[in-house]
């Protein structure tokens, strides 16, 4: 067959030889029976592909010397035209980088498993599953960023290890960290670490320490917990400012604190300084110890002590008073005794010396033998009786006398001692009702401003005035009004809380404290002590007496003094009064 030359003819030969020789009509057979056909070479044969294979090798990672090296092999082979070699460099390569990763990884995870298992100053096996878990989701599905993550972690507890080894302070160990650190990244690592050791402090170190607080105790945990999972920014904003807060109220009860030591410190000087009293009366001993013993028992506060200390003070004052009276009295009663003994035995003499004079007598009678003599002796024995009638009366007299005065004795005492209750400038409590009086309401309420203030809680006040107690007074007379007044002090005491304070302001007028309570949670202390009065029934004997009360409540605000406050409330009561009665007014 002559060669053709003309590409139409050759194109037309290919096809008919495609078709004759039932090959497929494909691209690259018709490719080959042309190059046949015309005689020629293909030409995919005569141009290497430089230009792509450089380009490709190029985009190739050249990050270790063996990467590199591989590079100029490549290089060269394109240079060369080598196809060949070209295709072996290429596959060297890959291989070559597949082994250089799946070594690092197996060494990564060893290390892993090696670190997992080994003790970390300040790392529990908890906190180190947080963290691993943190990073494997934080990484995404980036194997590299997932790599370099688990590696600065396990860095950074493998720098807790040498804490525990190196023998070091932990400051000193931490700090030569923080001076290598280069970049943020180990920054980055060093934060779980500091993030632990603050969060152990909290537990261990300051939790524990507030066991008579289990509310701030709990919060130091929960601080510890936090500060463990802050990783953003703004948590870490949040944590801070909760932590302040945290740190105020340990201030706070640190004040509390030494407030109450005080307070304590100030009753043991008390009875320091009664001690050698104490010696001498044996019953008061057994008062001051009973108030003592009642402060233990009970939880302390420094509301208890307070209360214990005015106690004590007010049992101090009228027993060295009174123990003076009455000693003074016991020695008059004595004296008296004495008196009234020497005539006793006066009488007794008198009366002896009469017998015997009686029985002389008696013998001069029986052996009297005119009636002279006889005349003689009666008129003896007329005489001794006479003068033992006169003593008798003498000694009667004597007797009276003697009762008499120690009544008045008697009189004087107790007269003294209701003098003392009026009148002592230490006395805090209402005599009728137990409530505080005026005075004492005076110290409560600096005590309790004073405690809302620094506690920065509401302190309300509340002044409740009896309904219609002159027509209970003029109706079953003015002991049932002083039964009522007790009554009612009873029921407040039972209703409210013990850190309330019940005082009584004047006649059939009270005042109530009530820290730590808003105004609406006053209202409701107030109707709930209405409610139990219309329950507990005041008994005039077997008459059942409903008493109520008007009153008005407030709260006190911080330009507040005493006299404002109770000015508010009186004003809110008069408006109950003028409104009917029986009912509650916020002022
Ligand atoms: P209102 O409902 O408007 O308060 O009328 P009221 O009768 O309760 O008030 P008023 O102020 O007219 O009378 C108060 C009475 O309380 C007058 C006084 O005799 C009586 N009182 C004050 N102190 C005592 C006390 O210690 N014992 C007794 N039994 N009565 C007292
Ligand atoms: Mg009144
Ligand atoms: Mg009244």
């Amino acid at each position: 067959m002559a060669t053709l030359t003309n590409p139409f003819e050759i194109a037309r030969e290919t096809l008919r030889q495609l078709a004759s020789r039932r090959v497929a009509p494909t691209p690259d057979h018709y490719q080959t029976l042309y190059h046949e056909i015309a005689g020629t070479k293909p030409a995919n044969d005569a141009t290497f592909p430089d230009k792509q294979l450089r380009s490709l090798a190029a985009a190739l990672p050249k990050s270790s010397p063996d990467q590199l090296r591989l590079a100029r092999l490549l290089d060269e082979s394109i240079k060369a035209g080598n196809w060949e070699d070209y295709k072996t460099h290429l596959s060297e390569f890959v291989v070559n980088l597949t082994e250089a990763q799946k070594l690092t990884w197996s060494d990564l995870i060893s290390d892993l498993l090696k670190q997992w298992d080994a003790r970390h100053v300040g790392l529990t096996s908890a906190r180190k599953r947080e963290s691993l878990e943190h990073v494997l989701t934080s990484s995404g599905a980036n194997p590299e960023t997932l790599f370099t993550r688990l590696q600065n972690l396990l860095r950074s507890w493998g720098q807790g290890k040498e804490l525990e080894n190196g023998g070091e302070s932990s400051i000193g160990t931490t700090s030569e960290i923080r001076l290598s650190e280069q970049s943020t990244a180990a920054e980055s690592e060093l934060l779980p670490e500091l993030r632990e050791l603050f969060a152990f402090t909290l537990e261990t170190a300051i939790a524990t320490q507030l066991v008579e607080s289990p509310m701030l105790a709990s919060d130091a945990k929960i601080l510890a917990n936090d500060i463990r999972t802050a990783v953003r920014s703004e948590q870490l904003q949040e944590f801070l400012t909760r932590l302040k807060r945290f740190a105020f109220k340990l201030e706070l009860l640190a004040e509390d604190q030494a407030e109450l030591r005080q307070s304590l410190l100030g009753l043991l000087r008390l009875l320091v300084e009664n001690i050698t009293e104490l010696v001498l009366d044996d019953r008061w001993l057994h008062g001051q110890i009973e108030v003592v013993r009642d402060i233990i028992e009970k939880p302390l506060s420094q509301r208890s002590i307070d209360d214990a200390e005015r106690r004590l003070k007010e049992v101090i004052f009228k027993q060295s008073q009174l123990k003076a009276s009455l000693a003074e009295a016991k020695e008059a009663i004595k004296s008296l005794l004495a008196g009234f003994v020497d005539h006793l035995a006066n009488f007794a003499d008198a009366t002896s010396e009469y017998h015997d004079k009686i029985e002389v007598c008696a013998a001069k009678i029986s052996s009297a033998d005119n009636i002279t003599e006889l005349e003689n002796v009666l008129g003896e024995v007329m005489k001794e009786t006479r003068a033992i009638q006169l003593n008798a009366l003498h000694s009667r007299d004597e007797l009276r006398n003697t009762q008499q005065k120690v009544k008045e004795s008697e009189a004087r005492i107790q007269e003294l001692e209701r003098e003392l209750e009026q009148t002592s400038d230490l006395v805090r409590h209402d005599q009728l009702t137990g409530a505080l009086n005026r005075r004492g309401l005076e110290d409560m309420f600096a005590k309790e401003t004073a405690r809302a203030k620094r506690h920065d809680t509401a302190l309300c006040v509340a002044l409740l005035d009896i309904d219609n107690f002159k027509k209970l007074n003029d109706s079953m007379g003015h002991d049932a009004g002083d039964a009522a007044l007790i009554h009612l002090a009873k029921v407040c005491r039972e209703t409210l809380r013990p850190q309330d304070t019940v005082a009584r302001y004047g006649g059939e007028e009270f005042i109530i404290l009530l820290p730590e309570t808003h105004l609406e949670d006053a209202v409701k202390a107030l109707t709930r002590l209405q409610r139990e009065l219309t329950k507990k029934f005041f008994l005039h004997g077997n008459d059942k007496v409903l008493i109520t009360f008007s009153a008005g409540v407030t709260q006190m605000q911080d330009n507040d003094v005493q006299n404002t406050v109770i000015k508010r409330a009186d004003e809110a009561m008069y408006q109950a009064k003028k409104t009917g009665k029986n009912r509650v007014v916020v002022g």
